[in-house]
């Protein structure tokens, strides 16, 4: 059960393809006598969301009018420079309001060096405040069901760490503790970086599969069940009807877009630099997905369409109906 004294006035700024399912799933699943104020640069967004929980939803007129209202506030905007200006803009960003004791919670994927800034200012203005970086994982659909993963960038035994994840699982399925300060961000990377290499390898592997012969079917039984078995592989198989339910079958439309991967990718690549961490595949894949989200063929679909991107077969039922 959630609290309501915990969450008697929420913040909700970024209303975008992820930001809007979410704030609508506080708004259903919230206790009745929370409020919710709600800021995005774009006003007719946020007069739809007003206009859909009245009694309940309430305009903000920027991001420091939301932090002014509420004592919970979550952001969900696109990048590093975005989050920036949400919360540093001297006048109108969060911290340009008084969040002393205010519980702050930054969903978007940006990198994680921007994060530390972010929460080092608030730390040194508002040391009463508390900021964590929280990316989830599982897409606009995830979003829309409420079946996202997210990664929060806290310890178990963080203070705060029960109420955290009682607001994130109005949101989302999974909710982990990544240990502290921007490992929330720094796993996600990780994950997206892996996520997207395995789908490169994958698209390579059934490509000289077939053609050297074989049919992607009897390949992907092979995958399932030896080693290379991956959720890439057969849940998000990157070739066409080979798994109906994959983005791939349905032309690739539905899924995580080729330049939210070449965004998260390139992130996930400076994180490797800045740690040192020795990284033989990283320049590589970045431009891959540099190129396929710079394609016009592949832009705005699934990350998966790198099969297309690297000359995949895609007619291949035609041939061996042919044959
Ligand atoms: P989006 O572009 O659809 O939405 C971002 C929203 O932020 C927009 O409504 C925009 O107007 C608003 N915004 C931008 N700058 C703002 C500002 N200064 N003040 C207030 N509002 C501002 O992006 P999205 O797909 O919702 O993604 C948001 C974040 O979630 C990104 O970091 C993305 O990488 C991550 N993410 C996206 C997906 C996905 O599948 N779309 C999945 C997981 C994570």
């Amino acid at each position: 059960m959630t609290d309501a004294a915990d969450f008697n006035t929420v913040g909700f700024i970024g209303l975008g393809a992820m930001g809007k399912p979410m704030l609508e799933h506080l708004a259903n699943n919230l206790p009745k006598e929370s409020r919710i104020w709600v800021y995005d640069v774009v006003e007719q967004v946020v007069d739809e969301v007003c206009e859909a929980f009245p009694d309940r939803v309430y305009k903000g007129i920027s991001a420091a009018d939301v932090a002014q209202h509420a004592d919970t506030i979550l952001t969900m905007v696109p990048e590093g420079s975005h989050v920036r200006s949400v919360y540093l803009e001297p006048e109108n960003g969060i911290c340009s309001s008084d969040i002393s004791n205010k519980l702050l919670i930054d969903c978007s994927t940006i990198d994680t060096a921007t994060n530390l800034e972010v929460k080092d200012h608030i730390t040194q203005h508002f040391p009463s405040a508390s900021f964590y970086d929280s990316p989830v994982s599982g897409g606009v659909v995830g979003a829309i069901k409420g079946t996202i993963a997210i990664f929060l960038g806290c310890a178990e035994t963080d203070p705060n760490f029960a109420r955290l994840t009682r607001l994130m699982e109005l949101m989302g399925k999974q909710i982990i503790p990544c240990g502290g300060p921007s490992l929330g961000l720094a796993a996600k990377l990780s994950n997206n970086y892996l996520s997207g290499i395995i789908a490169i390898a994958c698209s390579e592997a059934f490509d000289m599969g077939m053609r050297s012969g074989l049919d992607p079917r009897t390949l992907a039984k092979v995958y399932a069940a030896g080693t290379a078995q991956s959720t890439i592989c057969d849940k998000f198989c990157p070739v066409p009807h080979v798994y109906p339910d994959a983005p791939s079958s349905g032309g690739w439309k539905q899924g995580f877009k080729v330049q939210l991967m070449r965004k998260d990718f390139g992130l996930a690549v400076e994180m490797a630099k800045r740690v040192g961490s020795k990284n033989v595949l990283g320049d590589i894949g970045l431009e891959t997905y540099e190129g396929a989200a710079n394609d016009p063929r592949c832009r705005d679909l699934d990350s998966r369409v790198v099969y297309r991107y690297l000359g995949g077969q895609e007619d291949w039922q035609l041939k061996s109906e042919q044959s």
